[in-house]
């Protein structure tokens, strides 16, 4: 059954009458989307968008996914829930193989339900390991919206608060293509970036618990730092004893391309203490999770728990989504149309100078619009070419600060053809505003 636009401006006007005002909505207009197949979604009046977004790099392989669809159906046909006080066969088995992905040696995982309270938990297994609330954080990072997670959260359009518990430095190293440091060339760069980082570690009274980092920042814009900037800073950590948390919420999974994990485009010098994962693994189920050495993890001295954290439906989703995404290397598929994508959209960035970089890696691609023939970024020629990008059947996301950077994360099964479709409308969206 199709509905009619007007049906969509009352849905709007229920949303703002009972939905916080800070709720982040796309679209003048709101999209109501009803359902959605592979790299396809079809809104509440009948369109169909090639989801250029994934939903927000939550559906991971793609929509509908049968295999996924099959694994929760069966699962919650059997139990829902039962909660972690007793064994769970998915839960320790989705455990198991993430621990083994995950290239941290004895490693233990724990299940959360977003990847904020992975990001909380992994920073409350960090100050408590280190007896320390004192974090080191990026400048533009974007780590979650709880009370813990905004106090690391350098993006000061998404952190509404200065009052958290936590003492936060934050550090160079996340934007590069902007700031002071910008135009150097990589190892001046990282060399400037660790400099930045000593002296932060100078100001810190007393020890410093954590770093956390997004290895190419999600929220921030899809920006990418030289390679090995974290293994420069892992020396540091290492000499102070500091831990290292890489949040792989977006970057995790082989999203972009060369690696399975985005910590590995950084640190031949070995894995983070712990790694922060949620949004794709479970194609839309709410899964999220911490996984640390052993000596971190087991560390705490109360007990906890999560009470949907590991739930069997969702580890089913997880379990059934992995082993799709490994099978079908979707890695190598990021690697190869992600690569693809980003030499197109440079061949239309050529031409237009409201695009200032295309940057990217696999299918994880941002490009960062300004106020033409300025270095000003403009988050309203953002706001205009996801409207003109809609019209074309496409949707797209936006990030960075302000908001003036279009962020490209289509489901990873994302084929050539559909990849040229979506370059072309994005291409006649920019050209339009
Ligand atoms: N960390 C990163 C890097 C993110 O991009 C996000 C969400 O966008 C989060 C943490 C928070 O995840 P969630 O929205 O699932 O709480």
């Amino acid at each position: 059954m199709t509905h009619h636009p007007h049906d969509a401006a009352e849905l709007h006007a229920r949303h703002q009458a009972v939905l916080p005002s800070w709720l982040s909505l796309y679209y003048e207009r709101p999209l109501e989307l009803t359902h959605g197949e592979g790299r396809y979604v079809w809104d509440a009046e009948g369109n169909r968008y090639l989801d250029f977004f994934g939903g927000i790099l939550t559906t991971m392989t793609a929509h509908a996914l049968p295999e996924v669809t099959k694994a929760v159906g069966e699962q919650a046909g059997r139990i829902i829930h039962t909660s972690t006080l007793y064994l769970s066969r998915p839960m320790i088995e989705l455990a198991e193989r993430i621990a083994a992905l995950s290239g941290i040696p004895d490693a233990r995982v724990f299940f959360t339900t977003s990847g904020t309270e992975a990001n909380d938990a992994a920073l409350l297994l960090a100050t408590n390991h280190r007896r320390s609330n004192q974090i080191l954080a990026m400048r533009n990072s974007y780590h979650g919206r709880s009370f813990s997670t905004v106090g690391v959260t350098g993006n000061t359009s998404w952190s509404p608060t200065s009052l958290s518990p936590l003492q936060t430095l934050y550090v160079h190293g996340g934007v590069r293509s902007r700031g002071p440091y910008a135009g150097l060339d990589d190892r001046a760069y990282i060399a400037a970036c660790v400099a930045d980082l000593e002296d932060m570690l100078q100001q810190a009274a007393g020890g410093v618990a954590a770093l956390i980092a997004e290895p190419v920042q999600g929220v921030g814009g899809f920006t990418l730092p030289p390679d090995g900037l974290y293994a420069a800073f892992r020396e540091v950590l290492d000499r102070h004893g500091i831990l290292w948390i890489s949040d792989e919420v977006q970057t995790g999974w082989g999203r972009t391309g060369d690696h399975f994990w985005g910590w590995q485009a950084h640190a031949d010098n070995g894995p983070p203490d712990l790694l922060t994962f949620a949004k794709g693994i479970g194609n839309g189920m709410s899964i999220g999770g911490v996984v640390a050495r052993a000596d971190v993890m087991n560390a705490m001295p109360a007990n906890s728990i999560s009470t949907f954290g590991g739930s069997p439906v969702t580890m089913a989703a997880g379990l059934a989504n992995l082993t799709y995404l490994l099978e079908h290397d979707l890695q190598g598929n990021a690697r190869r149309v992600g690569g693809l994508l980003i030499e197109r959209l440079r061949a239309v960035a050529a031409g237009l100078d409201v695009v200032r970089e295309v940057r990217g890696r696999g299918l994880m691609i941002g490009v960062e619009l300004v106020h033409p023939g300025t270095d000003v970024p403009s988050p309203e020629a953002a706001t205009q070419v996801l409207e003109a990008a809609r019209e074309r059947g496409l949707l797209v996301g936006k990030g960075g600060q302000g908001g003036a950077a279009l962020r490209i994360a289509p489901p990873m099964s994302l084929t050539v053809a559909e990849a040229e479709a979506g370059a072309e409308a994005l291409a006649a969206a920019l050209r339009a505003v």
